[in-house]
């Protein structure tokens, strides 16, 4: 053919960090079938639906098996009863929106590699190490990206401090994938001033909110000024394990305006264009999973997580691993013994012990030397984890 392709997609890695890993493992898989591999690698969830998700999807799957109660194309921003339990969700956490500000979707990876759709050609800053998408859909679409270095040093949460003084989009992650690491109130407030002082916007990714247990923001906007410089990115992906239903949500205040133009508009423009709504079973599902019953059964998931957290932790600690998160978290980032490298790391203990990790290069350059282990398994094979690792390290 002769038609001219993106020739942005030359300047990302040839495929997603987790199809290598996944390519690896099947590869060792298929060597050595009778080996048993454990998997704290891929930020999947284990636990099933809670029961309130459930009836309120049996009942949906029941209206829409009626002419007089079904339901086709689902409104591109969401339905008012499931924008309206959201926001009595961020009520509860103290954090006032209005119904309109809130957009639903599919996912917090669909709408935070969409949202570029929406930007011009901005300097961009990202942290590394960080979640993927970030960086690939801003190299994508062949925007410039200043690396924030998050490192031992800044504790894996880089701050403003000596930026040049310029309008910036900033992408913020907390708690973090994959390191763990939490910003404070104070640090948040930071970059808000400095995004405010800039004319900056940050987008904030909140995905992993609901392993808060510290006194660290749920929500962005529970920090003043926040409002008028940040969109934030949620997901019940790993809040009440809908990896697989697909359901999220994008804040955009009223404040929110660039040359004259409110972004939520122009968002709500896009999503009209290229986004058909997420299906109604999905929608009440999402509603059950936001109310105060469906809330505490998906916390009663989230101990059991961060249950598995601490034993992978206490064992880190054991052993004299350093790492850090596991705390507000269900990551733990840890630095390879024995200086190895990353992916040298990562085929050891698939080598030796069948287990699954994520290599921190494959985060970004900053997590050469560092290793991603997730709370997410089930709690029987994350102590069988630690009893082989035991043998091993
Ligand atoms: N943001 C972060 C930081 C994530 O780690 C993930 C998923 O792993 C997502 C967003 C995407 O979530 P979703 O399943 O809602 O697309």
């Amino acid at each position: 053919m002769k038609i001219r392709i993106n020739e942005h997609f030359g300047d990302i890695k040839e495929s997603y960090l987790f199809s290598d890993i996944a390519k690896r493992v099947n590869a060792y898989s298929e060597a050595n079938p009778g080996k048993k591999i454990i998997r704290l690698g891929i930020g999947d969830v284990t636990l099933p639906l809670t029961p309130a998700v459930i009836a309120a999807m049996h009942r949906a799957v029941d209206e829409m098996a009626s002419a007089d109660t079904f339901r086709g194309y689902a409104p591109e921003y969401g339905y008012d009863f499931l924008r309206e339990a959201i926001a009595d969700y961020y009520a509860r956490l103290g954090v006032n929106l209005r119904a309109g500000e809130i957009f639903v979707s599919d996912g917090a990876k669909s709408d935070i590699g969409n949202f570029v759709d929406i930007l011009g050609n901005n300097d961009i800053l990202i942290p590394d190490p960080v979640y993927p998408v970030y960086v690939d859909s801003n190299l994508m679409s062949g925007r410039r990206i200043t690396y924030l270095e998050a490192n031992a040093g800044n504790g894996f949460l880089p701050m403003p401090d000596g930026l040049p003084e310029k309008p910036y989009v900033i992408y913020l992650c907390s708690p973090n994938n994959p390191t763990g690491a939490v910003y404070s109130a104070a640090q948040l407030g930071e970059w808000v001033a400095f995004a405010l002082q800039t004319g900056s916007l940050i987008l904030f990714d909140s995905a992993y909110e609901s392993y808060i247990s510290g006194d660290y923001p749920h929500s962005v906007y529970a920090v003043e000024g926040a409002r008028s410089c940040v969109v934030e990115f949620c997901s019940l992906s790993k809040t009440a394990g809908f990896t697989g239903t697909r359901c999220g949500w994008t804040v955009l205040p009223e404040e929110l305006e660039a040359g004259g133009v409110k972004l939520g508009r122009l968002w709500a423009r896009r999503q009209a264009t290229k986004f058909n709504g997420v299906p109604y079973v999905v929608q009440r599902a999402a509603e059950a999973a936001v109310s105060a019953q469906g809330h505490a059964e998906a916390m009663e998931h989230v101990r059991y997580y961060m249950e598995n957290a601490r034993i992978l932790a206490d064992f880190l600690r054991e052993k004299g691993i350093w790492f850090t998160g596991g705390e507000n978290s269900p990551y733990l980032w840890l630095r390879c013994p024995g200086k190895m490298g990353s992916w040298e790391f990562f085929d050891y203990l698939l080598q030796n012990v069948q287990i699954v990790g994520t290599p921190g290069e494959g985060f970004g350059k900053c997590g050469e030397g560092y290793f991603r282990l997730t709370a997410f398994g089930r709690r029987e094979a994350t102590e069988e984890a630690v009893a082989r690792l035991r043998n091993l390290l």
